[in-house]
């Protein structure tokens, strides 16, 4: 197991060799000036506890920490204990962030926010926490998303949110947050960027994770409590990997806890087919850092499929890229099919539907737990609920003539 540390301390923004601001010269005023606020603000205790009040009052934290006892049955080995972020408001843990950035925006005077969003999760958690303290809001969001997300389209705007079409390139996520760099660039002054995963340029991928981190903290307080020890495996699927993030690095330096993270495997192993950039991919430039990409042989990014909207990203945050090369985290992937099977296990056993994104992570689960004897605990992040994906899973049950 690694004895290194959590952050390497040499170059502030790096991970190892990954991260880094690559971006243009005008850019780098309104970083710099974001990543001197993020600091004081965390050092700061009236700031602290208006986050904490936020979490508990808005987002209704701390979530529960959940024993699945049929899921477990069910798998009959490790006992499987879920990190309830479906029960938070606006059904994922993407709203621990907007809030934690949102009173950040407060705290530079600037009045408006703008987000990129792929499925639309992170743009409804951007539009929530604008509504809630009173910014003017704008989410990027690329044409082919905005068609088959029509509901969270509309959660945008009836919470008063613009949301403006980008359809440029595949017309998906990586589009819409290159629209939202734009903007940027010529708006920084009164506007603040809500990334909504670790990954972009130093501060995000640090910051995301901080504000992601609540997962992780109040988990580790929880097993404490509930069992007197640590897991022995936690598990949560990668997207950006900010609840990843988020649950794995307060117990990071607990080296008896092993760590997994679970990518979108998609439909095959053909570049296109997935979304498995840690598995898969090789390290590149992306959206203003060095991490992990899935790119072709000319360095071109690749296009991406998972069956969770979620997952559909073919970067991933810089730390993970790290923690993959140090080897403190085991990287994997689940299927298409794999997740829609844990999808109507956990339906079936515990009355729970699970994101499609979260599935993934349930699907690793019972891959490890009928591994492990009955002593051993596996930690879930349940990182959100599915009923944003019932048409799409009832679709595809449909297809496999499941439906029974
Ligand atoms: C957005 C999303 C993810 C993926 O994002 P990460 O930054 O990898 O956490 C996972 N689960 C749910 C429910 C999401 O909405």
């Amino acid at each position: 197991m690694t004895t290194q540390p959590k952050t390497p301390p040499a170059r502030p923004g790096y991970f190892g060799p990954y991260g880094g601001q690559f971006l243009p010269e005008t850019l780098m005023h309104a970083l710099k000036q974001l990543e001197q606020e993020y600091l004081a603000a965390m050092a700061d205790k009236t700031f602290l506890a208006e986050l904490h009040r936020c979490y508990r009052d808005i987002a209704g934290r701390p979530s529960e920490m959940y024993l699945a006892r049929r899921f477990t049955e069910a798998l009959g080995g490790a006992k499987v204990y879920l990190k309830r972020e479906d029960m938070n408001h606006t059904g994922a843990h993407k709203i621990n962030n907007t809030l934690g950035q949102g009173l950040l925006t407060l705290r530079m005077g600037k009045k408006r926010v703008i987000a990129e969003t792929g499925a639309g999760q992170h743009g409804v958690a951007t539009a929530m926490a604008a509504a809630v303290f009173g910014l003017q809001c704008d989410v990027y969001m690329g044409t082919e998303d905005i068609r088959r997300q029509a509901l969270n389209v509309f959660r945008m705007q009836l919470m008063g949110a613009k949301v403006i079409p980008v359809s440029t390139g595949q017309c998906t996520l990586k589009d819409a947050l290159n629209e939202a760099l734009r903007d940027w660039m010529a708006s920084a002054e009164g506007t603040h960027y809500i990334i909504g995963s670790v990954a972009g340029p130093h501060p995000f991928p640090t910051m995301v994770r901080e504000f992601q981190c609540c997962i992780g903290r109040e988990s580790r307080r929880q097993m404490l409590d509930i069992e007197g020890r640590l897991p022995d495996v936690i598990v949560a699927c990668v997207g950006g990997g900010s609840n990843a993030a988020g649950i794995f690095h307060p117990m990071i330096d607990d080296e008896q806890v092993e760590m997994v993270g679970v990518e979108a495997g998609g439909r095959s192993k053909k570049l296109g087919d997935h979304a498995a950039t840690l598995c898969q991919g090789s390290p590149g430039v992306l959206h203003g850092a060095m991490s992990y990409v899935l790119q072709d042989a000319d360095g071109q990014t690749a296009p991406v499929h998972s069956v969770a909207a979620g997952l559909d990203y073919p970067g991933v945050g810089p730390e993970h890229s790290y923690w993959k090369d140090i080897g403190r985290v085991r990287y994997t992937s689940a299927t298409d099919d794999e997740a829609l099977d844990a999808t109507v296990m956990l339906s079936r056993t515990e009355g729970i539907i699970p994101a499609l994104e979260s599935a993934h992570a349930l699907a690793e689960t019972m891959k490890l737990a009928p591994k492990m004897g009955k002593d051993k605990i596996i930690l879930v992040c349940l990182s959100g609920r599915g009923d944003k994906d019932c048409n799409e899973i009832a679709a595809i049950l449909e297809k496999r003539g499941k439906t029974e």
